[in-house]
């Protein structure tokens, strides 16, 4: 709680000083700052969700990762974060290529990951980070290569 506090301190305290003194510079850095504690420091809940439905609630912290308790998680949350949202019938199974050359056991294991889903507001919180921090990317270079 007290990491938290000052994560949102400092962000607030930027977002002030950067208001008052009125230069893209500081508001980069605001963002930045805030783009960095969602995606790696935030504390928050592991989030996924497997075939059954079930969402696993371990801690963990940032957007960007899972619970290390349970194997496989951190890969399926990646895949669920980057992945297009598909929303699949109750019931239905994903389609398995039909000849891939892989044994029965691997195709399985290679299914799963892609059926994990995630909650919608981590995988907002997720792209909102990431936006945050491409637009502060594309500003300081065009910032630093301008006049201004
Ligand atoms: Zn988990």
């Amino acid at each position: 709680m007290a990491r938290r506090l000052a994560w949102w301190t400092g962000v607030v305290l930027l977002g002030v000083a950067a208001l008052y003194v009125g230069t893209w510079r500081l508001w980069a850095l605001t963002v930045l700052l805030w783009s960095l504690y969602e995606l790696c420091f935030c504390p928050t809940t592991c989030g996924i969700a497997t075939g059954g439905g079930a969402v696993c609630r371990n801690a963990t912290h940032g957007r960007l990762f899972a619970c290390t308790h349970v194997p496989g998680h951190q890969r399926s949350k990646t895949d669920a974060l980057w992945r297009p949202t598909v929303r699949h019938e109750p019931g239905s199974r994903p389609r398995l290529p039909q000849s891939d050359g892989a044994p029965a056991a691997h195709r399985r294991a290679r299914l799963t990951p892609s059926r994990a889903s995630i909650a919608p507001r981590q995988r907002l919180m997720a792209y909102a980070a990431v936006i945050g921090l491409a637009v502060t990317v594309v500003q300081t270079a065009v910032g630093l290569a301008g006049p201004w």
